[in-house]
């Protein structure tokens, strides 16, 4: 049995692990970098307002989790029908736009038509060369340009004809040609985005799901591990504690993690050199209304605009705000490969308040009464072509040291908490099976 395990991080990932572990009366040590436990799941509350790390619900169909989840905020939380739409040039359309056609302008609606046709009558190739060759098989160019491939490059912060497509799954809805043509006409009956319903908790944020946990955890904050002896099997940290473990699980990013190990095979160097994630900065604001929008959150496609994805918290949970107020988080997205961020978050807040109002989101009257911008390092793995090779060649290496990779940056993949979570989970096992095989 392991004497001395060690989770790195306290996100979903290392709670998925801590949890299997706990299960065989394992008690792990735990460390996060930052003086707040959740990693990403963590809640920030400031005046009455209470923002999340970038927006999070819950949208699992995994039984064990929505279990799990339930139980973590005692059956106390949302169930809410989301409503999705996006701006498009001064236009609000329902989500996913190409089953609402209808709310764009005609000879826009017609030519996507005339080339939805026509893809529609060719398979979308098994494995296209690039997302782009992706998005053009499946939509026609006109529909690609305007809507997934122009916010495709705001969201990742690189072009559709760099990325791959292994990180697809459901995300882009591809409906067959009658509900398009139908929902040219008039909207569709029924929801057609791949989020139908979410859960929030009522009280706390989404951390609430994870504040159980932090009271049974062996957790150590503000713990930034900087280097790890693979032989000798001890972390170092940045404030100079040392620690020793028989066992390593590491909710760490990839790239990060090459930093800290000695004596790298260059091509293993290499290979972490080539992955990246996106950043953001989220913009948060309060404002002395609630009545700010119809929709739960919306995706912001003009090229002009840096805003990328709007929230609106008190929406989620009315909790999240003083009574009478509502709530905006803002997503905007830079990388340090592609996109580098060349300013102060802050800098950020003016611009999307503006954008915000000319999207008619906000009023020029408006009170608004808190605003802040938070960076958040690493946001979404980019899936540019060289990523794939590189990040199993960069995970092969860790498991040749016993190192245990685990959650969205350990595996880099495009999982949500519930993967993360299911993620560590699987990590502690194999944990667990290397002391009795
Ligand atoms: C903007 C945004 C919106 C999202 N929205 C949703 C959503 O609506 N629903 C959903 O299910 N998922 C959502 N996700 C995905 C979700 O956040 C992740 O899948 C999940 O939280 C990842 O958990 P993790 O434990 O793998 O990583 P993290 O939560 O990032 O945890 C990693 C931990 O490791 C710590 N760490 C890093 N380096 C070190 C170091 N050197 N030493 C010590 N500790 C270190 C970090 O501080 C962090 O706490 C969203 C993600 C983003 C970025």
């Amino acid at each position: 049995m392991t004497d001395k395990t060690v989770i790195l991080g306290s996100g979903m990932a290392a709670w998925g692990a801590f949890d299997r572990l706990s299960a065989e009366g394992v008690t792990p040590r735990m460390f996060d970098k930052n003086d707040f436990p959740g990693g990403h799941t963590a809640s920030f509350e400031t005046d009455g307002f209470i923002f999340d790390d970038g927006p999070h619900i819950s949208f699992t169909e995994i039984e064990d989790v929505k279990e799990l989840l339930a139980e973590a905020v005692d059956n106390d939380y949302e169930v809410l029908k989301a409503d999705v739409d996006n701006y498009y040039q001064g236009v609000w359309v329902q989500h996913p736009a190409i089953a609402y056609l209808h709310a764009l302008p005609e000879d826009l609606i017609v030519q996507i038509l005339r080339e939805f046709i026509e893809v529609s009558a060719q398979p979308v190739p098994d494995k296209p060369a690039n997302y782009e060759q992706w998005l053009l098989a499946s939509y026609g160019e006109t529909f690609t340009r305007n809507f997934p491939g122009r916010y495709g490059k705001k969201y990742h912060t690189v072009g559709p004809e760099l990325m791959n497509t292994e990180w697809l799954g459901p995300r882009l809805y591809r409906p067959d040609l009658n509900e398009v043509l139908l929902g040219a006409i008039r909207p569709p009956q029924t929801s057609k985005h791949y989020i139908d319903k979410f859960r929030y908790p009522k009280k706390g944020g989404f951390e609430g799901y994870l504040r159980k946990f932090f009271d049974r955890a062996d957790l150590t904050l503000g713990h930034r591990a900087t280097s790890i002896d693979p032989v000798a099997k001890t972390i170092r940290f940045d404030n100079g504690h040392v620690e020793s473990y028989t066992d390593l699980i590491s909710s760490v990013p990839l790239p990060a993690m090459i930093e800290m190990l000695p004596n790298v095979p260059d091509d293993v160097r290499r290979a972490g050199s080539l992955l990246s994630c996106s950043q953001t900065v989220v913009v948060n604001i309060g404002v002395a209304r609630e009545d700010l929008s119809p929709a739960h959150w919306r995706y912001i496609y003009d090229e002009d605009m840096r805003s990328v994805r709007l929230s609106f918290p008190h929406m989620f949970s009315p909790t999240t705000c003083p009574p009478g107020h509502g709530a905006v988080q803002v997503e905007v997205y830079y990388s340090d490969k592609y996109k580098p961020l060349d300013h102060k978050p802050e800098d950020d807040i003016k611009p999307v308040i503006e954008e915000l109002t000319t999207m008619g989101v906000l009023r020029e009257d408006d009170d608004i009464v808190f605003s802040e911008a938070r960076f958040i390092e690493y946001a979404n793995v980019i899936f540019d072509l060289d990523s794939g090779p590189a990040a199993k060649t960069v995970q092969d290496y860790m498991a040749s040291i016993d190192i245990t990779p685990c959650g969205r940056y350990g595996d880099w993949a495009y999982i949500w908490t519930d993967e993360s979570y299911l993620s560590g989970r699987t990590a502690a096992q194999k944990v667990l099976d290397s002391h009795t095989s």
